[in-house]
């Protein structure tokens, strides 16, 4: 946890920091630190991305009421994963939504000079779950709450509460228990101490603790949700959510098809920032009409088209992977394009005393995906890891009107292995997902030619 509330949480740094014995890094600017002045033009134009991120349409959601403004909306799409996946929408999501939230907020936060402030200081004033939390973030709001069938938001804060206590991933956390409630479902797991039954509060606070100290199923539980299904038995594997033994973020992949896809081929297996394809979600044209052909626009802005969803993948890959090398916030790049690469362009060009385009930075963006493929590669990754569990691909997912009244559509992958290919295919790899030389000759990586 860094700054009272954001987490590292994914991909088990804490587990290297716990198998080192390391509690903590407290970095502390002492007087007279050392500082590099910075070229005017540059100040300049921080100042101007500042106030153009401030004053953009497209970050006042999650200003004005931060991630947890994603309920309502993703409710009603069938983009709120619920039930390990089992469905796409909560009938009580007014329960949990961005309105039930600020009843419990004290004050917004924001990281270092960030004019969005997504941040959200939530307080349970008494009772069983009172105390303070930095959160609920939409990601762990959907993990521990909808995912495990939990509705009620003083128990999510709670659970989000002690997932940071006890140095847990919440989205992890959540995932592998709705593994366990979905296999007791299925008649695969029983537990002696808790139910495991969909929406029980004592078993999802009691295998937070469990998880975290190894104790009775909590000990299986901890290893994720791969080895954990493997434990349970054959059957178990289909319940569990995960990418290259990564816990699924809180999108659903029938619905929000483009996340499915980068999903499915993150090189640090799923993750919701690793491509963050929000374009067609957001129905932002002017971000598509920037990087895309006219020609495709119209397929690529439609949620359900699969055609080029591949190429808004890869896109947005890269332009991740440039805003983490800069450490410039995705809700300003490619959540919301309040920062466009030009942008951040102009600004490097103006640090370095040399003209940098958004072309340089997002070919940038395309070296570091390929790397991190290459290692991957080295470690016998392959295509057969950029999947998704077998329920996005074979089961379709019925969606509700905003009234759960009557099904309105069903939603469903309808070819993932098409995806697959045009992806591997514009990013010059080949079948099995391995950059070809020519690629990597392109890239001028050749020396990392397999
Ligand atoms: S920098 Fe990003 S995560 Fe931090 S408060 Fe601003 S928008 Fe939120």
């Amino acid at each position: 946890i860094g700054d009272g509330g954001r987490a590292a949480a994914r991909c088990g740094g804490g587990a290297v920091m716990g198998s080192k014995n390391l509690k903590a890094i407290v970095v502390r600017a002492g007087r007279g630190a050392a500082t590099t002045p910075l070229p005017a033009e540059f100040r300049a134009l921080a100042r101007r991305a500042f106030e153009q991120v401030r004053d953009h349409p497209n970050v006042a959601g999650l200003r004005d009421w931060g991630t947890v403004s994603l309920v309502a909306i993703k409710n009603q799409s069938g983009d709120l994963p619920a039930r390990n996946h089992q469905l796409g929408q909560v009938p009580w999501a007014d329960r949990i939504d961005a309105a039930v939230i600020a009843r419990y907020t004290r004050k917004t936060k924001g990281c270092f000079a960030c004019p969005i402030r997504c941040g959200r200081v939530t307080r349970v004033e008494s009772g069983p779950h009172a105390g303070d939390l930095e959160g609920p973030e939409y990601e762990s709001l959907d993990a521990l709450g909808p995912m495990c069938w939990i509705d009620d938001p003083e128990v999510i804060i709670h659970a989000n509460r002690l997932c940071n206590d006890l140095g847990l991933d919440t989205i992890s956390t959540g995932v592998v228990i709705a593994l366990a409630m979905e296999c007791h479902q299925r008649g695969l797991l029983d537990d002696p101490d808790f139910s495991l039954e969909w929406g029980d509060v004592d078993t999802v606070l009691g295998l937070i603790e469990r998880i975290a100290h190894r104790q009775a199923l909590g000990n299986l539980l901890a290893d994720g949700a791969r080895r954990a299904a493997e434990a349970i038995g054959p059957e178990a594997a289909r319940y569990a959510m995960h990418v290259k033994g990564m816990e699924l973020p809180r999108q659903e992949p029938r619905v929000a098809k483009g996340f499915g896809l980068g999903h499915a081929t993150s090189n640090r297996g799923a993750d919701h920032l690793y491509a963050l394809p929000t374009i067609d979600l957001a129905s932002n044209l002017e971000a598509a009409s920037r990087f895309f052909p006219p020609e495709i626009i119209p397929a690529l802005m439609d949620p359900d088209d699969e055609t080029y969803k591949p190429d808004l993948v890869v896109f947005s890959e890269h332009y991740c992977a440039v805003s983490d090398a800069l450490g410039v916030c995705k809700f300003t790049t490619a959540e919301t394009y309040a920062l466009f690469p030009d942008d951040l362009a102009r600004g490097l060009s103006a640090l370095w005393g040399r003209e940098v385009t958004a072309e340089d930075l997002l070919t940038a963006g395309e070296r570091i995906v390929n790397l991190e493929r290459l290692y991957n590669v080295r470690l016998g990754l392959s295509r057969t890891d950029d999947r998704l569990p077998t329920r996005f691909t074979g089961e379709p997912l019925d969606v509700q009107s905003f009234d759960h009244s009557e099904p309105t559509h069903v939603a469903r992958l309808r070819d993932f292995d098409r995806m697959l290919a045009r992806y591997y295919q514009l990013r010059g790899w080949d079948e099995n997902g391995i950059p070809t030389p020519e690629t990597l000759q392109r890239l001028e990586l050749d020396k990392w030619i397999l």
